[in-house]
């Protein structure tokens, strides 16, 4: 039997992701020779390990914390990509005929899932967290014409940086970095997104105070594990609709295996076997 083809995560660190499970259950379901596996790398490796793709027949990544900017230096971009440079976020690399291409898949695994609940075309929108997922969300979010972003990291010199980089492409786009989450006015939003990672730990509190939330607001919490954050359960207790990332992990993933495979992503075994890993990490 040929050797499988390789496909994988790069990042640091990346010992908790469900990416795995994910796809090594789609190529088990449609047949596909393939193996995908853990690549943590420090900085000192990445250049490297980027070079060596090829002879360990590694055909694609996915691409997380911290490297997402940094890989934009190894890769080559399709015409359609080029904003990612903007961005500065790239989570999908493919071999392709010998040339390392980058692409991002966050962008429309998020808005996908967020059009399956809530249309943000007009809407008036709050963020937390202004690292690289929230990067791709904003911008999926003011590409779909929201009336607003209103976005809040502890690091203001993130959140001015994510505002800079949606005027350069949307110019006329009322975006706006805040210095606290009082200043997010979530009573006046229909859309608030989580893009922290507070809420992963069950001794993270909630960023978001009870009052602030109402029945007309549609909360996104990109946090996936747990699949109840403390967020999400006050929200609903508000009356507002609210859903977690899973689906977002999915989508992503299941456009990144279309990418490197060609085949059509077996969606409903990949959401399986999130579902069935979900299950595991709650019961440890
Ligand atoms: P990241 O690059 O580390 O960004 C997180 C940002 O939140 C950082 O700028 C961080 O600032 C900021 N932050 C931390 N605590 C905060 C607080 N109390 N108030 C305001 N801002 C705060 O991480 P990321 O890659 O963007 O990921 C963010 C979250 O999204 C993670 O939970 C990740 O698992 C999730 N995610 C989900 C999906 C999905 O498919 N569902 C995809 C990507 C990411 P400092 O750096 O200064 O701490």
């Amino acid at each position: 039997m040929l050797s499988p083809n390789i496909y994988g995560l790069l990042g640091y660190p990346v010992k908790h992701s469900f990416s795995p499970v994910m796809h090594n259950a789609a190529f088990a379901y449609l047949g596909i020779n393939a193996r995908y596996e853990l690549f943590e790398k420090s900085s000192e490796e990445l250049k490297d390990f980027l070079a060596s793709l090829k002879s360990k027949n590694i055909r694609g990544l996915n691409v997380t914390i911290p490297y997402k900017e940094k890989v934009l230096n190894f890769v080559e971009l399709d015409e359609e990509s080029v904003f990612l440079r903007q961005i500065k976020a790239v989570n999908t690399i493919v071999l392709q005929n010998g040339i390392v291409k980058g692409f991002n898949t966050d962008i429309p695994g998020f808005i996908r899932h967020l059009n399956e609940n809530i249309d943000p075309a007009g809407k008036k929108t709050a963020i937390l967290g202004a690292g690289g997922a929230a990067r791709a969300v904003v911008y999926a979010i003011a590409k779909s014409e929201a009336k607003d972003i209103f976005i809040y990291d502890v690091d203001k010199i993130k959140s001015e940086s994510v505002v800079g980089m949606i005027k350069g492409l949307f110019p006329e786009f009322d975006i706006r970095a805040v210095d606290n989450i009082g200043q997010l006015q979530i009573n006046e939003k229909d859309l608030l997104v989580n893009a922290t990672p507070i809420g992963m730990k069950d001794a993270d509190p909630c960023l978001i105070k009870e009052e602030m939330l109402h029945k007309n607001l549609f909360v996104y919490d990109l946090i996936y594990n747990p699949p109840e954050t403390k967020l999400l359960t006050l929200s609903r207790k508000a009356g507002a609709a609210a859903v977690n990332g899973l689906k977002m992990l999915l989508y992503q993933g299941a456009l990144s295996f279309k990418l490197w495979t060609n085949n059509n992503p077996p969606e409903e075994v990949m959401w399986n076997a999130l579902q069935e890993e979900i299950k595991k990490c709650r019961k440890q």
